[in-house]
């Protein structure tokens, strides 16, 4: 049986998305102790056994607990240690028991178990998230230290067993003594005046800070470096406490020393594994967020400035797709290379993920300090990546952001340095950009459009107007242009002007065509299939909608599909689309759509920079007048020239906004075969077409 009182209690009670983080921290560390070379165990906060290792599962030291039991309930931790060990945990003071346990040949062994808190966060402050366990087989020896449980001789024993030192400084004259067993350890904790000297200079600051709010008899525990003069690292953890005197005053101070650089070493080593990108040997997104954290912390006890940079590889899954995941690897390792190259050793360059990178510069004083790194790194980034017997280059993609105003949210600053990531890949890569704060209203708004639109295709809110396009010679409908509209639950319905920023995004561009598409045929077999006689319907095309080079065949699966015939459909292409980027592929995918009978239609004309002689090369079955034109009686001119210069060319004229009886008259005079416009009717819902026709007179 476990309660929540059993658990490790926190100075902050913990709220339930800690205790969640807590656990998956736990979980997530536990992988890592199952990996390591000795025996060890971990426990969640609850004492409830997250995992072991294979060491310990080989010894047996807790047969019969499963993970996911109670180590209390278990005998790992007897039931009236429980208290106890929380206690330490809670302190993150080490707590150790001797464990009976017999093991699989049948013989019985005492492990020495060392319980020992696993923490995050700031001193003073931190969090227990994890209990690990240590066991060292110590059979023989315990069984005298066990006898000697009740006797005087305890207090040596135990230091011996765990080679602890104990040092007593007499406050008045300035006497030090010594016990224990580490002969090692005393030689370098011992000091002339002042005991923060033991203490390596690096870590000296922080050990006076901590002593400096010491209460008089109360115990802290450290962890520091050894001042040695030999340059060998030794970490000791140590318990301080300052006894008074009679008097009152204080008299003594008495230390306990461990030294604890293997376990020290051993931590390091699991965090190597659970915090290092194992490709480019770089700290992972989890240590990033550590460190990301720490450096918000100190910006807003200290003040200090800090700079993050958001680093993606331009391209990379062209790379990756043409030069194979070899030499993507290959160019993330140069990559990671060039990153510690151009960064101090103190700034922490972490991967991401895929080809995303990241780096936090603490300790600025000012913009340059950051800006002169990435210039390196922008140097060192020209350089050709030889692979393989192959070079080539890359380039990346940069975004920055600063924080040194203290009244700003420095949370902030991964949102803000993505931003500027974005600038510079929207003002086509290859380049770095600072952020600034003008920038996030308009791409944080660009963002969240893109994120709606994507939850609205998801949730099936795109649905297609139908306005008539009529043939003022044949006075009648000559069919319908297939218009997006947004059902917005709580906007209404919206027309794409709202969202065109999703017809740019190549990814959603693609998703809205289909949808355009699957609702066009659709509604078109409906109204077959009810003898609605609707003509042609025309579908809006984007760029992006040529780019797989499949969209001819797609569009007529599709019309098979639907058993749609391929003379019922007008697609509508802008001659941007024509004058882009591939204008071959788009060449060739319209040919083979009009072979098929599918009409096509150069939407806006006279907007874009295409002349109609350059339209030549491309089959073309109408061409529409943008509304501009036909609403501003100064381009007359134009528009006559364009319906003379159509139909020389065996094309039928559209005129498009057509609004009122003045501007219809004039096109028929100019000899214009369609109009399509308000005058005649607007975009409509699908259900309301079979009464518009029924009603249509012209
Ligand atoms: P567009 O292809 O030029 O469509 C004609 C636009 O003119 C439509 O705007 C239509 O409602 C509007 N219009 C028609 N008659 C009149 C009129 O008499 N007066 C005025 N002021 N406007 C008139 P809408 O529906 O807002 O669509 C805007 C643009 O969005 C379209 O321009 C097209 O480029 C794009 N679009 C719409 N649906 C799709 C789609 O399914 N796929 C793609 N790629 N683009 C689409
Ligand atoms: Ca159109
Ligand atoms: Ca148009």
């Amino acid at each position: 049986m476990r309660t929540e009182a059993l658990a490790i209690q926190t100075s902050v009670e913990a709220d339930p998305a800690t205790r969640a983080l807590a656990r998956a921290r736990a979980r997530a560390f536990g992988e890592f102790v199952r990996q390591v070379p000795f025996a060890a165990a971990l426990l969640d906060r609850d004492l409830a056994l997250v995992a072991v290792s294979r060491e310990w599962a080989a010894q047996g030291v807790s047969a019969g607990l499963a993970v996911g039991d109670d180590a209390a309930a278990g005998g790992l931790v007897a039931p009236g240690d429980v208290a106890a060990l929380l206690a330490c945990a809670e302190e993150g003071i080490a707590f150790s028991r001797y464990l009976p346990a017999v093991d699989k040949d049948g013989v019985q062994h005492v492990w020495r178990t060392e319980f020992s808190a696993c923490r995050d966060g700031l001193e003073g402050a931190e969090e227990t998230y994890a209990v690990m366990v240590t066991a060292r087989d110590v059979t023989g020896y315990a069984d005298s230290v066990l006898r000697a449980e009740r006797d005087k001789q305890r207090l040596t024993m135990a230091l011996e067993l765990d080679e602890l030192l104990v040092r007593e400084y007499d406050l008045k004259t300035g006497e030090i003594y010594f016990s224990g067993a580490a002969p090692e350890l005393q030689k370098y904790c011992a000091f002339d005046k002042d005991p923060l000297e033991i203490v390596h200079p690096e870590d000296r600051q922080r050990c006076a800070d901590a002593v400096a709010t010491r209460k008089l008899g109360e115990a802290r525990v450290f962890e520091f470096r050894l001042n040695r003069d030999d340059g060998v690292e030794t970490w000791v953890r140590s318990v301080g406490k300052v006894f008074v005197g009679q008097d009152g005053k204080p008299d003594k101070l008495v230390n306990l020393f461990k030294d604890i650089t293997d376990r020290r070493r051993q931590t390091e080593a699991i965090e190597t594994l659970a915090f290092k990108d194992s490709l480019t040997g770089l700290p992972n997104r989890a240590l990033f967020q550590h460190r990301f954290q720490e450096a918000v912390t100190a910006s807003e006890t200290l003040g200090e400035m800090f700079g993050l940079i958001m680093i993606d590889v331009d391209h990379f899954k062209d790379i990756n797709d043409t030069l194979g995941h070899d030499a993507g690897d290959a160019l993330l390792k140069r990559l990671a290379g060039m990153l510690q190259h151009a960064f101090r050793a103190g700034d922490t360059v972490a991967r991401l993920g895929g080809d995303e990178f990241a780096v936090i510069l603490r300790g600025l004083h000012g913009e340059a300090d950051m800006m002169r790194p990435i210039a390196t790194l922008q140097e060192l980034l020209r350089r050709p990546i030889e692979h393989a017997g192959r070079s080539f280059t890359a380039s990346a993609s940069i975004g920055a952001a600063l924080h040194g105003d203290p009244d700003a949210d420095p949370a902030h600053m991964i949102k803000n340095a993505d931003i500027a990531l974005y600038r510079a890949k929207e003002a086509g890569r290859n380049r770095s950009i600072l952020f600034e704060p003008s920038m996030r209203s308009e791409v944080e708004r660009r963002i969240e459009l893109l994120r709606d639109v994507r939850a609205a295709l998801t949730e099936d809110e795109f649905v297609l107007y139908y306005q008539p396009v009529v043939d003022i010679r044949e006075g009648k409908v000559a069919g319908f242009e297939a218009l997006m509209r947004w059902n917005h639950p709580e906007q209404g319905v919206l027309p794409p002007a709202r969202f065109m920023a999703a017809f740019e995004d190549q990814d959603l561009s693609l998703k809205l065509g289909d949808v355009a598409f699957e609702r066009a045929l659709k509604q078109m077999r409906a109204w077959m299939d009810a003898g609605v006689e609707f003509g042609r319907v025309a579908v809006n095309i984007s760029a992006a909608q040529f780019r797989s080079g499949r969209l001819a065949e797609e569009v007529q699966e599709r019309l098979a599909r639907w058993n749609v015939p391929c003379d019922r459909l007008t697609i509508e292409v802008t001659e941007n689309v024509y004058m882009g980027w591939g204008s071959d592929l788009v060449s060739d995918t319209v040919r083979r759509l009009h072979k098929a009978g599918v009409m096509i239609a150069l939407d806006d004309f006279g907007t874009g920079y295409a002349s109609l002689a350059n339209l030549r090369q491309f089959p073309i079955d109408r061409l529409k007048i943008d509304k501009s034109f036909v609403q501003n009686t100064e381009d007359e001119a134009i528009v006559k020239a364009v319906i003379t210069l159509g139909s020389s060319m065996g094309m039928k004229v559209v005129a498009e906004g057509v609004e009122d009886a003045a501007q219809l008259k004039a096109l028929e005079h100019y000899g214009c075969d369609q109009v399509q416009g308000y005058h005649f009717g607007r975009p409509m819902p699908a259900d309301q077409v079979a009464a518009f026709l029924a009603g249509f007179t012209i």
